[in-house]
């Protein structure tokens, strides 16, 4: 019978792209295990980039080496680009991770996205945002992004957090006790967000801001007069300042924020591939301040040099109050 048999192969093979999907997800698990291991034997080698407040750490360079050669020895057609510029040298076996969540398999893969070829897809590593953060204790803002993409668009993606769970393991349990009943001292550190286009975004619990409330979160590290006019002229009622955007768009999902406003350059592409296939997944928007979708085919240079505004919902209430003057700074 050709229709069962049909049904069969289809059942018992996943297509490039959830295999791809399940294999990022547990190098993303295990890319979390490297930084918190960095962490807890205490060297994080710092080295400065391009200044002071752009750094590398041991975390930053092991995660990279962990996520690029373990989706390359499976996936050897794709096209991995990665933010650290590192030598290529032979990989620790230890670093390598073959595994892939059964459980993403087992979903049906978006039929725009059955016929897709392992060298059509280009995939964005950010191993470690939120790099200041991490290097000031600041850890639950790090997150680990691969984000995936197909013809120019980021179609999906996975965020790991090492450090979730973090605050109300060590630091909120003294100022607010009833988190603690909430999470339980013991509660597991670390977790997995994923996401495709089409299907949906899971790992995570989706809340909204209440109604009316304008709460924007931004940049703590690299601020400047053009990010703070962009949110000025937005009447906040609360700003925001953390680490990471990852993390940012988390903030967004879990109703802590309503929009990431970031009107400067210095994001790059891998910081916003896989937090806007979560975010799009839900029915959110990520553009430039413009309002410009980004576009991730890997010939695209890396900046996103026009900014960055995301909004899970009231996209237009943002987008409509960039003022001309950061529109005329910001050129994509
Ligand atoms: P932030 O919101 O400051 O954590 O920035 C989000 C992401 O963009 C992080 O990966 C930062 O490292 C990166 N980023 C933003 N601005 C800059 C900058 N001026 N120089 C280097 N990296 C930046
Ligand atoms: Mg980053
Ligand atoms: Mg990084």
């Amino acid at each position: 019978m050709l229709s069962a048999e049909v049904g069969h192969i289809m059942a018992s093979s996943p297509t490039v792209l959830m295999r791809l999907v399940a294999s990022a997800y547990s190098i993303a698990q295990k890319a979390g295990m490297i930084v918190r291991h960095v962490i807890a034997e205490g060297d994080l080698g710092i080295v400065e980039k391009t200044c002071a407040t752009d750094l590398q750490t041991k975390a930053d360079r092991l995660v990279q080496m962990s996520i690029c050669s373990s989706l390359a020895r499976k996936f050897p057609k794709l096209t991995i680009i990665g933010e650290e510029d590192l030598p290529s040298e032979e990989v620790d076996q230890e670093l390598i991770e073959d595994g892939q969540w059964e459980e993403i398999l087992k979903q049906p893969c978006p039929s725009q996205y059955c016929a897709i070829k392992e060298e059509d897809l280009v995939v964005w590593v950010d191993p470690l945002d939120g790099t200041k953060e991490y290097t000031e204790g600041l850890l639950d803002n790090v997150t680990v992004l691969i984000g995936i993409a197909y013809e120019g668009k980021a179609i999906a993606g996975v965020i790991n957090q090492p450090y979730y769970n973090y605050q109300n393991n060590e630091k909120q349990k003294l100022r607010e006790p009833r988190n603690e009943a909430k999470a339980g001292p013991d509660a597991v550190l670390g977790r997995t967000i994923w996401g495709v286009l089409g299907l949906g975004a899971f790992g995570f619990q989706l809340k909204e801001v209440p109604a009316g409330k304008h709460i924007i979160t931004t940049t703590r590290s690299h601020n400047s007069k053009l990010v703070t006019d962009c949110i000025t002229a937005m009447n906040p009622d609360d700003v925001l300042r953390v680490g990471g955007a990852g993390n940012k768009i988390i903030q967004l999902i879990e109703g802590k924020a309503s929009a990431y406003v970031f009107a400067s350059p210095g994001c790059k592409k891998w910081d916003t591939c896989a937090p806007e296939v979560i975010l799009h997944a839900v029915g959110g928007k990520l553009t430039d301040i413009h309002g410009n979708a980004l576009q991730y085919n890997k010939e695209v240079k890396h900046m996103n040099s026009a900014g960055v505004l995301a909004t899970l919902r009231n996209y237009d209430y943002y987008a409509s109050r960039v003022p001309e003057s950061v529109k005329n700074a910001l050129v994509p």
